[in-house]
């Protein structure tokens, strides 16, 4: 294992890192393979998981940001390879990701590659982000197959797909060749899990065991979280 020590609560990698973001609202299987299939396909060192903050739009959350970053905890608990990040959880502020990735440039260096890492919607959808082109001067964008949204030139809006088409990466290794700025797709595990699917079932009384982690499933049980629709 690569992973050096430091004052940081965080082990200074020398490999890639990966960043993974989301709502987590609950962290599910599709989650975890994905984190999982991309240290491998793109050779990472680890994945940094960072829950999102409370969006301000949202009316009174029925769990709280604080709930999600437990259920990331337990989700990742015991995998050496994933650390859990809570400062957007911890912000005050609603974190865009760009902020996230200026602050871990703060905190990392210029010369650390990070791999901010998407499913396929989240990826069609980052031309809306705010500053999203600013993101390619801080990380290069890996993006996963998702069922049901297809990783294609011509799904994307006009303006990500000259990014894609201009960024795109013959494969993971050069990652290696500069610490952003590139896009790389992989495949994995195809999972039609979704976050919003398992919030239903729980509201509607029903089994959502196995399409995420015990742990997580008992934390939701003691918690009695989204009971309701
Ligand atoms: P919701 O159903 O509430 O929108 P979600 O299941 O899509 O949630 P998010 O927390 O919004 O989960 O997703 C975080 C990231 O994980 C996004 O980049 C998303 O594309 C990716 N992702 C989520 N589920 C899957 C899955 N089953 N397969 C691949 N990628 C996924």
């Amino acid at each position: 294992m690569p992973a050096i020590v430091t004052s940081s609560v965080f082990p200074k990698l020398s490999e890639p890192l990966g960043l993974f973001g989301g709502t987590f609202d609950p962290v599910h299987f599709g989650h975890l393979r994905l984190a999982e299939e991309a240290i491998a396909h793109l050779a990472l060192g680890g994945v940094r998981w960072i829950p999102a903050g409370q969006p301000p739009h949202r009316g009174i959350p029925q769990v709280t940001a604080g709930q999600r970053l437990d259920m990331v905890r337990r989700a990742t608990a015991g995998n050496p390879q994933f650390f859990v990040d809570a400062s957007e959880v911890e912000a005050s502020e609603p974190s865009y990701t760009v902020h996230t990735l200026e602050r871990l440039r703060r905190e990392l260096g210029d010369r650390q590659q990070l791999v901010l890492l998407v499913g396929a919607d989240a990826f069609a959808g980052l031309s809306t982000w705010h500053r999203w082109r600013d993101v390619f001067a801080l990380a290069h964008v890996a993006v996963s197959h998702r069922p049901g949204f297809p990783v294609e030139m011509a799904s994307l809006p006009h303006a990500l797909a000259a990014e894609f088409n201009a960024r795109r990466l013959a494969d993971a290794s050069a990652l290696r060749t500069s610490p952003h700025g590139g896009i790389v797709t992989f495949a994995m595990t195809q999972l039609a899990i979704s976050a919003t699917q398992i919030r239903k079932l729980l509201a509607n009384g029903l089994s959502a065991r196995y399409l995420l982690p015990d742990d997580v499933l008992d934390y939701i049980q003691i918690h009695s979280l989204y009971r309701n629709a």
